[in-house]
């Protein structure tokens, strides 16, 4: 199952964090590896001197140009290249924080109530498992559905707040975070917050810090919002659903992730995303087996 707590391994991370115990499986760092080698080889690529053009270098020469500008500025950055591998190792340390503000968001959510808990870093992205209560699960089913959402919505809530503070930060230091910055466009978001505005960013490993911070905050954050099992959108929406029906909510919760995980699976095979394909599908899948095992027992609660 998802949510089965990887066993320990010898080559285990284990350190504490705001009091929290936090450990992190050697998948972790292979599966930031595998995610991030195809961004990392890109920039190194896009950004290298082989790619930079005589007629960039033309323009170089004359400061009038009106490309002038934009040219030193991507100069620079070709100039500051630090090569494939530190850019990877650029992005996994990206990764690392971002999943580890995630899960801390659960944890400090869980900590205002009352629950301690500790954090798991690993292949599927991380896990706030509380102390006490045995599983998670367990302890969302007994719990208040105000104080479930709460907790569920802490995650993603506190990494969107991360993207949103990497931001501020650029936007601070005067650097402009629109177009190669921001790995979504939203429209009119750059118009409204003046992303577009300021100085082009200089340096590549810190253009890289930006873009490897923002990127999977940002889609890990919406992508753990979606209404599927186990994720964080499946527990609000089942949370939702339970409140709004007590009798059918759990297996409409599950019906409702049938369809948007298989949904997303679809699109990410239409799409060439094939992780993001398989992952939901998987999802899908077992949503689909825990709603037939439900139903076999006459609509009755899950052992979750
Ligand atoms: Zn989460």
């Amino acid at each position: 199952m998802f949510l089965a707590e990887p066993q320990q391994t010898p080559y285990d991370f284990n350190f504490q964090i705001m009091g929290f115990r936090v450990r992190v499986s050697p998948f972790f760092w292979l599966m930031a590896i595998v995610l991030g080698w195809s961004w990392a080889s890109a920039m190194a690529q896009v950004y290298s001197r082989d790619r930079v053009s005589p007629a960039a270098l033309k323009v170089m020469d004359d400061p009038s140009n009106p490309m002038y500008q934009r040219v030193a500025a991507n100069l620079k950055l070709v100039d500051s290249n630090p090569g494939q591998g530190m850019l990877l190792l650029i992005w996994v340390a990206a990764v690392f924080v971002s999943i580890l503000v995630h899960e801390l968001g659960h944890s400090l959510a869980m900590r205002r109530y009352g629950i301690h808990s500790y954090m798991i870093l690993y292949h599927f992205g991380g896990l706030a498992v509380p102390d006490s209560a045995g599983s998670f699960m367990g302890m969302s089913r007994r719990s208040d559905p105000y104080q479930q959402i709460y907790i569920s919505a802490a995650g993603p809530g506190l990494q969107l707040a991360l993207a949103g503070a990497v931001i501020l930060l650029a936007k601070v230091a005067g650097y402009k975070v629109a177009g190669y910055a921001l790995p979504v466009e939203i429209p009119h978001l750059s118009e409204l917050l003046h992303l577009d505005a300021g100085r082009p960013i200089a340096s590549l490993p810190l253009l890289a810090l930006a873009q490897f911070t923002l990127l999977p905050s940002i889609f890990w954050a919406i992508l753990n919002l979606l209404p599927v099992y186990p994720l964080d959108g499946g527990q609000i929406a089942r949370e939702l659903l339970t409140m709004y029906s007590p009798r059918d909510g759990m297996k409409n919760s599950l019906m409702l992730s049938i369809a948007v995980g298989g949904g997303v699976a679809v699109y990410g095979l239409a799409n060439d995303q094939m992780m993001l394909g398989m992952m939901f599908g998987m999802l899908a899948f077992s949503s689909f087996q825990i709603l037939q095992a439900i139903s076999g027992r006459g609509g009755g609660y899950g052992p979750w």
